[in-house]
């Protein structure tokens, strides 16, 4: 059996990108270097910061919320979960986020989407969407997570993108030339209006795999379960091919991240002005078309613009 590279015991862990073996408690204390390294580099979190922390109940999040609640437990920090009510799958993914929570000792905020807006996720199969769900999905996601920092007062948003998310999303970026989404893509993304809560990602140096062992080690009750409307994604494909490329060349992620933060980017942010923000229609929250592609997506759904703003149940 390999041995742990730091202290010699029987290693569990193999890093492929460094290709190094690793005992648990070692790795646990790679892992969380390697987080605290990324937070005080980009100077994501200060002591006074309320940071709401987004949960989905899978490895990833999970990772972020136990990590962050032990490298930091003297700042204020609480998780949301968007029960986004798809069947066999989000209601087990909020039982597993009432028991990191408990277990974790974190407040907590819920959010139903059905029983607050009138909707849910597998309504869009009647829209143009169909089958590719996990677009209008993510538009509301990250429109929900925004406006309830915004509205409870949350100086930080931290989301549990990772290296291979990140990798995957800037891929994509470049391969389609959408360099805005290029310049956005970003470990800290500063507020640039009241309305929008600044965004930070702790895991942008830590790799997919890296996530599940530290959630296997740590033992934190993570989902069993994949989401049924994942199935054909375009993500999943990109994933595939990206793994095929990280089988030739294991540091292919480390490398291409490291030359698009100190060469690229820097470039691309010289070229690039942001479009400026009007307030949507309908729900008042910053876009730079009339009506905010939150509304539009509800509006598929319920076939009515939504007025109100949402409301919460904690
Ligand atoms: S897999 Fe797609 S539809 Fe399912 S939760 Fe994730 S983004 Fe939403
Ligand atoms: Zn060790
Ligand atoms: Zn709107």
């Amino acid at each position: 059996m390999a041995k742990c590279r730091v202290c010699g015991a029987p290693a569990e862990a193999y890093l492929d990108y460094s290709r190094t073996y690793l005992c648990p408690r070692c790795f646990n204390d790679y892992y969380e270097r390697k987080v605290r390294a990324t937070i005080q580099r980009f100077k994501m979190i200060k002591p006074n910061d309320r940071v709401l922390v987004a949960v989905s109940g899978g490895k990833d999040s999970a990772s972020l919320l136990a990590v962050l609640r032990k490298l930091l437990p003297d700042v204020e920090m609480t998780a949301l979960y968007i029960n986004l009510g798809i069947p066999q799958y989000s209601d087990h993914c909020e039982e597993k986020f009432k028991k990191i929570t408990e277990v974790l000792g974190v407040e907590s905020l819920v959010f139903d989407l059905k029983r607050e807006l009138g909707f849910s996720i597998p309504d869009f199969r009647r829209t143009v969407y169909r089958r590719r769900l996990c677009s209008p999905c993510g538009t509301i996601k990250r429109y929900l997570m925004n406006k309830i920092a915004v509205e409870q007062g949350f100086s930080k948003l931290a989301t549990g993108h990772h290296m291979d998310d990140i990798v995957e999303t800037l891929f994509n970026s470049y391969l389609h030339g959408d360099v805005e989404q290029i310049v956005r893509l970003k470990p800290v993304l500063p507020s640039t209006h009241p309305k929008f809560v600044a965004k930070i990602k702790p895991l942008w140096n830590v790799t997919e795999q890296e996530n599940l062992f530290y959630a296997t080690y740590n033992e934190l009750p993570v989902r069993t379960v994949g989401c049924p409307l994942a199935k054909g994604a375009r993500s999943l494909e990109q994933k595939r091919y990206l793994s095929s490329l990280v089988e030739h060349i294991p540091n292919f992620r480390h490398v291409f991240l490291s030359s698009h933060m100190r060469k690229l980017l820097p470039a691309l942010e010289r070229s690039i002005t942001a479009p400026p923000l009007k307030e949507c229609k309908k729900c008042g929250m910053p876009t730079s078309g009339e009506v905010c592609a939150f509304c539009r997506r509800a509006e598929l759904v319920l076939g009515k613009i939504l007025n109100q703003s949402p409301k919460f149940k904690v």
